[in-house]
């Protein structure tokens, strides 16, 4: 009997996989229009299990958002208010350290520092904010401002990227996160979030960093208005960027949650979406060490199976102030997740769990 046998789309690309051949555009495409997750999620493990056999980080970080209030309109963010909105905050130095005060900190080892780009804010606000954590807690890394924050940096002081980088690592920052980026085609980002920064100007502030020797993340937002061809070609610039200066830790594919936002009408991502941009990341950016599943917006459950989907990082423990996303309606930020749960889960998913540093020293294995 004649026996008719589907094509495999994806020949080419196991075969580039196993002898270790970079990924074109043309087979990032393949892979965003191919349904066959299982092979995509088996051959991401193949890369995941090349660089890191059976391990996977978490940290022990706080995350801080000092500020609500923006005075950029971010179509997908549900975070942001305006300034005189009710709902809107301000935690400068001063009212940080105290509420800090109240936390127990002990083993953190990061602060996540990101937020609004407020319009009354000088510099200096944002300055001493690092200088009075970094005097609080010199043990702790700060790891603060998007790309989208630095920008907004320089027109405050009419000084250039490097200055103001300068600047904060002298009050103590230690490395830039990797949020804003988004989508770097204009085509989708001018829809989404026109005023901001373009992601020309995200890319020129992280290789500045990274040109200084500071190491920083990098991110895509997926899930709203963009097409296949938007998120290769963010990857291949974050691959570019990275071939030049080597200086991305991780990369973060996040998902866009709808909720509260004024893309509401937007359906959310699906387990299956998230796992395949978890690995069709680790599969294209081939030369960024790590690749994070965000559990905050992923679930725990999908961050499970994205361990074995290309994953080998998630995030951390300590969420409590995961103010972004549970503004856009997450339903996984309901206070902290504690480090031997963070452990059981990587156990329970077949993995070697091990909590890092900023920088991926280990400082504990479980
Ligand atoms: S994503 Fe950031 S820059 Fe954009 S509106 Fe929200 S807080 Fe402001």
């Amino acid at each position: 009997m004649l026996k008719i046998e589907a094509p495999d789309n994806l020949a080419e690309i196991r075969e580039k996989v196993h002898t270790g051949e970079r990924l074109s555009f043309e087979d990032g495409l393949r892979l965003f229009e191919s349904n066959n997750l299982l092979e995509i999620g088996r051959l991401a493990n193949v890369v995941r299990e090349r660089l890191h056999g059976d391990k996977a980080y978490f940290s022990h970080k706080y995350r801080l958002y000092p500020t609500n209030i923006c005075m950029y309109r971010c179509r997908f963010c549900a975070f942001r208010v305006s300034k005189g909105d009710e709902r809107g905050y301000e935690w400068p130095a001063e009212k940080t350290l105290h509420e800090l005060s109240k936390v127990d900190l002990s083993g953190v080892s990061e602060f996540h520092i990101v937020g609004g780009v407020h319009p009354d804010w000088g510099f200096d606000v944002y300055l001493d904010l690092i200088q009075e954590l970094h005097r609080a807690y010199p043990g702790i890394h700060l790891k603060a401002w998007t790309a989208v924050e630095i920008d907004a940096f320089t027109h405050l002081t009419g000084k250039s990227i490097r200055w103001v980088l300068e600047k904060m690592r002298e009050a103590g920052l230690g490395s830039l996160p990797g949020g804003g980026a988004e989508i770097f085609d204009w085509e989708i980002r001018r829809t989404i979030c026109r005023t901001k920064c373009t992601g020309e100007r995200w890319l020129e502030v992280h290789q500045t960093a990274h040109e200084m020797g500071m190491k920083t993340n990098s991110t895509m937002l997926y899930g709203h208005l963009e097409m296949p061809e938007s998120k290769v070609d963010h990857m291949l610039r974050l691959r570019d960027l990275q071939d030049l200066t080597g200086g991305f830790r991780t990369f973060i594919p996040l998902a866009f949650h709808p909720d509260n936002t004024r893309l509401k009408h937007l359906p959310r991502s699906t387990g299956a979406d998230d796992l395949k941009h978890i690995a069709i990341g680790r599969l294209f950016l081939d030369n960024i060490p790590h690749v994070m599943a965000y559990w905050v917006t992923e679930t725990p459950e999908v961050a499970q199976v994205a361990l074995s989907f290309g994953a080998d990082d998630l995030d951390g423990t300590l969420m409590v102030n995961e103010e972004i996303i549970s503004a856009a309606g997450g339903e996984h930020v309901e206070g902290a997740m504690s480090k031997n749960q963070f452990a059981r889960m990587i156990w329970e998913a077949g993995r070697a769990p091990l909590e890092r540093d900023t920088d991926f020293n280990v400082v504990r294995v479980y």
